[in-house]
């Protein structure tokens, strides 16, 4: 059984983000976000309050804003919410691709009886269009449709270390954002930040990374056979 050794600590599973971190995607989150904020406007909701980072936490406030107004437009609403982003994340999808050593990482580290598994604020449809085998090469996968609160909310951490029986001080989150990080703080693991996606270091020492790697595929530099 391999080990990764991280800092004094040393780590059996690896969490790892999907967009930005194995697989390239390009989501328009703009274009998610223009759509989003038209159709909030369409139900008469004031756009003014809604400053929401995330295209998702957006939906999620408006959702509630408009349940509390009209009780019966909010299961319209969200359905049409995530209708709409769902097409651009599965367009994105259709022209993504995984990373060149993405196969070959997750490979490494089942022969070396390290754990894996994938959360994601992505659909499960998008992931499936890039990934489609993906089964075959990590066993967890928890995407916004299994949980009730996304990343960097610590239900998807947690319910992917559950489903792997895995300890969280024994576990690296890796992902391309500090949300990532963020998230893995929260759920009480060991943190990676890579620079595949659209942060720099900088970022991922503010964020508090205890690792940053140039891409993924570096994290088996760390691997060792266990002691
Ligand atoms: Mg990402």
């Amino acid at each position: 059984m391999g080990i990764l050794s991280i800092k004094d600590r040393q780590a059996d599973t690896v969490i790892f983000d999907f967009d930005g971190t194995l697989a390239v995607l390009n989501i328009d989150f703009e274009r998610m976000r223009r759509e989003i904020h038209t159709l909030i406007a369409a139900y008469g909701i004031d756009q003014a309050g809604l400053n929401r980072p995330f295209v998702l936490e957006l939906i999620g406030e408006a959702d509630r804003l408009i349940g509390r107004r009209q009780d019966d437009k909010g299961p319209a609403f969200r359905d049409e919410a995530y209708r709409l982003i769902e097409e651009i994340e599965i367009q994105a999808a259709k022209q993504g691709r995984l990373f060149q050593k993405t196969k070959q990482l997750l490979t490494a580290l089942e022969k070396a009886s390290v754990r894996t598994g994938i959360i994601t604020r992505n659909c499960l449809k998008a992931v499936r269009t890039v990934f489609p085998d993906i089964d075959s090469y990590c066993p967890v996968l928890v995407t916004r449709e299994d949980v009730h609160h996304v990343k960097p909310h610590p239900e998807q951490i947690g319910l992917a270390l559950e489903k792997l029986g895995a300890d969280a001080r024994r576990t690296l989150m890796v992902g391309d954002h500090p949300l990532d990080i963020e998230t893995g703080i929260r759920g009480g693991t060991l943190t990676a930040g890579v620079l595949t996606g659209k942060y720099h270091e900088t970022d991922f020492m503010a964020a508090r990374a205890d690792l940053v790697l140039a891409e993924a595929a570096q994290l088996l530099k760390y691997l060792s056979p266990q002691p």
